[in-house]
């Protein structure tokens, strides 16, 4: 079985969020579990200066297609496009914040190159029986595979969030060269926009998600993002696989970046980590102050603002509270200002730094997680590998991979709250604080937490399966 996985993000070469972790790591665990898997993914500058050696093997509309290979040995073809990814900033947006103007060209040709490396069209003798697109960014892929491109692979397109569309103006259907039937309500059109990821949501053999929670959510009102009459029609083709963690990085046993390792038997380590980030941060040192951390993107969705609704009562009630994450300015701002308000008790790190999440995870007490919804979310697996109880909404991937605890804290290994409000969140603290107020039991929560294994074994004979099954019967 030869996959091709196609998306915008790799880590460690590029990254924003999840997806890169994902793309990461599945490649390897299919690897291991016998599937040939090479990932396609633009050559953006920070690429080009990471990888060792980029032979070039082919040309495809222009772009030089380069072979390199990942630090786990997954081989990669990266799309050589300069004038569309040699620049500095980020993947989608400029060093201000800004989406790049010209995202629409970048993915549009990214997409369509990547098919025709999935058909009979290929200059390379590899070839895909799979097309595994990941996200907008590689939306129109199965656009070009079911419109004249000879012998194409079957696809799949995975959604990591289906809140980022790629939605441009429909003049870039002409631009693209894109079949002007396309763009259509059965097709790509979205409201008068041309919608990338509406196009592989329509045009792609089989869909995925990354929890069977959100998988079910996406077909609601609520969290259809407007795509959840398509994704009721399409439920038969589309699966739920939550994601695993790399527990080789994510290990408190072996962990390089934390201060003092530790594991299930013996969390003595765990209190030099906290005591060493109230040191850092200057707060309070003090053992029985229940630690709070946060690691994540600033936003509306990640329900920074139900966060701040408690903050006030959460030190009250002795509790400290460190933030590590970048985002909206506004959200960066009141997450300051709580903790020049509270010195000793809260503390906020803007940025992003991935030593620092390590070290919040092996020392504190609790990780929130109050997202308005969340695809999957991998904090807060980590977070129970090392020890860290979740207080999460249930939501998605967090109500997949949390349990919660019950009224004496005999079952579960996190806390879940329903209502998407400071109210709501207070409910899941308040708990929490009890049964930490009561080390026998919360040692023993935290032990349960720490026996679980979230690897991406599982997940990747999931995801084997459904490329058996696309193999036989294809779109
Ligand atoms: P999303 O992809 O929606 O941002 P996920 O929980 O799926 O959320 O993945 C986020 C990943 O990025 C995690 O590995 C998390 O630890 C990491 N991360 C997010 N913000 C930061 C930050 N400021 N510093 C370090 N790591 C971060």
């Amino acid at each position: 079985m030869r996959v091709l996985f196609v998306a915008s993000e790799c880590d460690p070469w590029v990254k924003t969020g999840g997806l890169g972790d994902v793309v990461a790591a599945l490649p390897a665990a299919l690897a291991r579990a016998g599937v040939e898997v090479r990932v396609c993914l633009p050559f953006y500058r920070s690429v080009r200066r990471q990888v060792d050696a980029a032979r070039s093997c082919a040309t495809v509309l222009g772009t030089v297609i380069r072979e390199a290979r990942l630090p786990s040995g997954v081989p990669v073809y990266a799309v050589d496009a300069p004038w569309l990814f040699d620049r500095d900033g980020g993947p989608y947006q400029d060093r201000s914040g800004q989406d790049w103007a010209d995202n629409g060209a970048r993915f549009g040709l990214f997409g369509r190159v990547s098919a025709i490396l999935a058909s009979a069209e290929s200059p390379l003798t590899w070839r895909p029986d799979i097309w595994h697109g990941h996200d907008w960014q590689a939306g129109l892929g199965p656009l070009w595979l079911k419109n004249g491109l000879a012998r194409p692979a079957a696809s799949l397109m995975t959604i990591h969030n289906l809140a980022f569309q790629g939605l441009f103006p429909p003049n870039l259907v002409a631009t693209l060269g894109l079949p002007p039937a396309t763009y259509a309500v059965e097709g790509a059109e979205f409201y008068g926009q041309l919608s990338f990821l509406k196009a592989g949501l329509h045009y792609a053999c089989a869909l995925t998600t990354v929890s069977p929670r959100y998988a079910c959510e996406i077909q609601e009102e609520t969290h259809g993002c407007g795509l959840q009459g398509l994704l009721r029609r399409r439920a038969g083709d589309l699966t739920g696989i939550v994601n695993g963690i790399d527990e080789q990085v994510w290990d408190p046993a072996r962990d390089p970046l934390i201060e003092a390792r530790y594991d299930a038997r013996d969390c003595a380590g765990k209190r030099l980590n906290k005591e060493s980030l109230q040191r850092r941060f200057g707060l309070s040192i003090d053992p029985a102050r229940p630690l709070l951390v946060t690691v994540s993107r600033l936003t509306w969705q990640k329900g920074i603002d139900i966060a701040v609704g408690v903050a006030d009562a959460w030190v009250e009630a002795g509790g400290q509270w460190i933030v590590l994450g970048s985002g909206e300015p506004d959200l960066e701002a009141t997450v300051r200002a709580l903790a020049d308000r509270h010195p000793q008790a809260i503390a906020a790190h803007i940025g992003f730094d991935e030593t620092l999440a390590h070290r919040l995870e092996a020392g504190a007490d609790l990780f929130l997680m109050p997202s308005r919804f969340e695809p999957c979310g991998l904090n807060q697996m980590y977070s129970q590998r090392y020890g860290t109880l979740p207080v999460a909404r249930a939501t998605g991937g967090l109500a997949d991979t949390i349990e919660d605890v019950d009224g004496d804290g005999a079952t579960g290994t996190g806390f879940l709250f329903d209502e998407a409000s400071p109210a709501g969140l207070w409910g899941a603290l308040a708990r929490a604080l009890s049964v930490y107020r009561d080390p026998p039991r919360f040692a023993a929560l935290r032990a349960r937490a720490m026996s679980r294994h979230f690897s991406w074994e599982q997940s990747a004979a999931r995801y084997a399966d459904i490329y058996e099954r696309l193999s036989r019967a294809p779109c």
